[in-house]
């Protein structure tokens, strides 16, 4: 049994909630879109008033626009367990930015032909995947989560590249980072980590595990808001060879003086692209300004907690939804958020959003229970399980 801190207990994340806005509802869906925080507004308020129309163009080197894909990257990297210089946030869509990655991969093994992905990946990974491989004459392996190491093992001498997630999206179930990228050096094949369901919410400590490459989206934990750019990650060591197909003018040398040839800029910036989309840059920057506070060893403390509590109560009060779990039991082989099988799952999510319960569903029969750390209470996880159990009751 879990209980509730006694009055006066000293809980140090216990005032963030009162920092989001979440309309008196339970967001249960922060791995799809995190909740915005209530001074977003006067933070973009700031931008406009007091840069934007105060300096208009001016504003790119007086209020450090220009620099912002590196200085937003560069707070972003604490929570990767990366050194200053190695994290970008060029302004460009998680699925842009893979595509960006895949192919500067497949460049640094040009004369290797394989380019391998799990299957259980994201769609747009996979679609990407192979877009890449017809573009660069690859052959693109499709590996199951099962076989995606043992292929390595196997074959790995072939493989350029290799894409993979530290966390399901569906299931939640983790990958160990350390152990498949050490795999990808040991075969020599450059491993390639798409982080969009574990930035922000678990440690991925990418300097540590010798990670090669690695993107994730802005939106999910890290609460950038709808459609927040993606990031990019270049260990300094890759930093002199990687060469981006997406060699666009901010990525040059000298953007500013408008050559006719590309010519890379030496560090994290030629992960460049173009212009930097500013507004969205800042609201990214604000929403990572607590999760840096607490740090990702407590918000990923915080997060399993939070499982481990749904779970607990879930099994108190409908131990036969419990068996439904489709993620992991044991809280250390899990992310962020866990699912439960349940039929009409769509119709499910439907009737708790109606409770004022927001989780996704995932065809055919998943739900999806996202546990962010700075703005879910254990109060509103106990009310979402009653809800669930309430809805599917009287679905039966
Ligand atoms: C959410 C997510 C995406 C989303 O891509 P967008 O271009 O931002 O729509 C891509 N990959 C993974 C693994 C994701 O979880």
């Amino acid at each position: 049994m879990t209980t509730r801190p006694e009055a006066g207990e000293l809980d140090p994340l216990s005032t963030y909630p009162h920092e989001y806005a979440v309309d008196g509802a339970v967001h249960l869906n922060g791995n799809s879109l995190g909740a915005p925080r209530h001074s977003l507004v006067g933070e973009l308020d700031r931008l406009v008033s007091e840069q934007w129309a105060r300096r208009q163009v001016q504003g790119w080197f007086q209020d450090g626009w220009l620099d912002l894909p590196r200085t937003v990257g560069d707070k972003l990297a604490v929570l990767l367990g990366a050194a200053p210089g190695q994290v970008l946030v060029a302004g460009e869509t998680t699925s842009t930015t893979l595509f960006n990655v895949i192919v500067a991969a497949c460049r640094l093994r040009a004369d290797r032909p394989v380019l391998l992905i799990e299957a259980e990946s994201f769609p747009t990974d996979l679609y990407i995947a192979e877009s890449v491989a017809r573009l660069l004459d690859r052959r693109l392996v499709v590996a199951s989560r099962a076989d995606f190491d043992t292929h390595l093992r196997e074959h790995g001498t072939r493989v350029a590249a290799a894409v993979a997630s530290p966390v399901d999206f569906r299931t939640g179930e983790r990958r160990d980072i350390g152990a498949t990228t050490a795999l990808c050096h040991d075969v020599g094949a450059v491993s390639v980590w798409d982080l969009s369901h574990a930035a922000g919410v678990l440690p991925v400590e990418l300097d540590a595990n010798e990670v090669d490459l690695a993107i994730g989206c802005g939106y999910k934990y890290l609460g950038g808001g709808p459609g927040a750019p993606a990031f990019t990650y270049v260990p300094a060591r890759h930093q002199p060879t990687v060469d981006f197909p997406l060699s666009g003018w901010h990525g040059h040398a000298r953007p500013f003086a408008m050559t006719p040839t590309f010519e890379p800029a030496d560090g994290i910036d030629r992960a460049r692209t173009g212009t930097p989309p500013v507004l969205s840059l800042v609201g990214l920057s604000h929403a990572l300004d607590p999760l840096v506070e607490v740090g990702i060893e407590a918000l990923y403390q915080r997060s399993r907690e939070l499982g481990e509590l749904f779970l607990d109560h879930l099994g108190e009060t409908r131990p036969d939804l419990l068996k439904q779990l489709a993620s992991p039991r044991d809280p250390h082989h899990r992310g962020g958020h866990l699912a439960l099988r349940i039929a009409n799952a769509d119709k499910v999510e439907h009737d708790l959003a109606a409770h004022g319960i927001h989780v996704d569903s995932r065809p055919p029969d998943l739900i999806r229970f996202a546990f962010a750390p700075l703005y879910v209470t254990a109060d509103q996880v106990r009310r979402a399980v009653d809800s669930l159990c309430h809805v599917v009751q009287t679905m039966h």
